[in-house]
């Protein structure tokens, strides 16, 4: 191990108490917290990519209403399912939690595995909410790191390396996984999420006066703050211009779902245009 981490891992060693001590005092109550339920955990860490946890909450209590276990997710109808995703977008999410339900009710009796590889075997789950299950339902020592995690560690230890790297995931990851509270990692990485949502923020000044571990945090040491967490630029958006015929009558618009698995290139949008123009079926992209 390098020197770096053996430093950030002592470093680290030291917030664990504080910030679970805090996070058991302050954390938000969320439907799906404290329920000791992998179903619960699951379906809202999944619903929480991408979506604030303010809008997640509505669509949670609907989904586990209609669907309260791994079995009922598994035989829901699509366009059921597909209705009670409707507003949360990135379909795929909801797609791969029915073909990882079927995997788990076929080959593990219905329960979402005790076991972070095996979570990590089944589709759509990646390190993230492998690590968010096994430690939040199962009590398995592993790290669950996501965009909050990274921020939060990267200022703590001030780490200027680009937190979009892989090889910095990892990195730290494996830091986190040498500190895992035995007793308490379900905890523990909730109140790294929960430290970085409400007090090590995004967007907007951290709050550092009220963040429980500002004492061993070294980029509010160094003023460094504010230049943390280091990200590359991302690549420039290329904008093409596209011509898009869209049908309307009234308030209503023709639209039709693309078959599953049909790709359409772009050189058949003058086609598409034409079929529309004499009354044929066809698909609005
Ligand atoms: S002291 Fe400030 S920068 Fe450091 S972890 Fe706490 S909130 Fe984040």
């Amino acid at each position: 191990m390098k020197n770096d981490q053996i430093k950030d891992r002592s470093m680290l060693n030291e917030i664990v108490q504080p910030l679970t001590d805090w996070y058991r005092q302050n954390k938000r109550i969320l439907p799906w917290r404290d329920q000791n339920n992998a179903y619960y955990t699951w379906v809202s860490e999944i619903m929480l990519q991408q979506t604030r946890v303010e809008a997640v909450k509505p669509y949670f209590q609907r989904f586990i209403g209609e669907l309260p276990d791994v079995q009922a997710l598994a035989e829901c109808p699509e366009e059921k399912l597909m209705k009670l995703w409707e507003g949360l977008g990135y379909y795929n999410r909801v797609r791969n939690m029915q073909t990882a339900a079927r995997t788990v009710v076929c080959e593990y009796e219905g329960v979402l595995p005790a076991s972070y590889e095996e979570l990590l075997s089944l589709k759509g789950i990646g390190n993230y909410t492998a690590g968010a299950i096994a430690s939040i339902a199962y009590q398995i020592p592993v790290p669950a790191v996501d965009g909050n995690v990274l921020r939060v560690i990267s200022r703590i230890t001030e780490d200027r390396q680009d937190i979009m790297k892989q090889s910095v995931r990892r990195q730290i990851e494996e830091n986190l996984l040498g500190i895992m509270p035995e007793e308490t990692p379900g905890d523990f990485n909730q109140a790294l999420m929960e430290l970085g949502a409400v007090v090590c923020v995004p967007n907007g000044p951290a709050r550092c006066e009220a963040c429980p571990v500002s004492e061993y945090c070294l980029a509010y040491r160094h003023g460094t703050v504010e230049e943390l967490p280091v990200k590359a630029p991302k690549k420039e958006r290329i904008l093409q211009n596209r011509t898009v015929l869209v049908i309307q009558d009234g308030e209503k618009t023709a639209i039709q779902k693309r078959p599953e698995k049909v790709f359409l290139p772009d050189y058949m949008s003058f086609r598409i245009s034409w079929a529309i123009l004499h009354g044929r079926k066809c698909w609005i992209r």
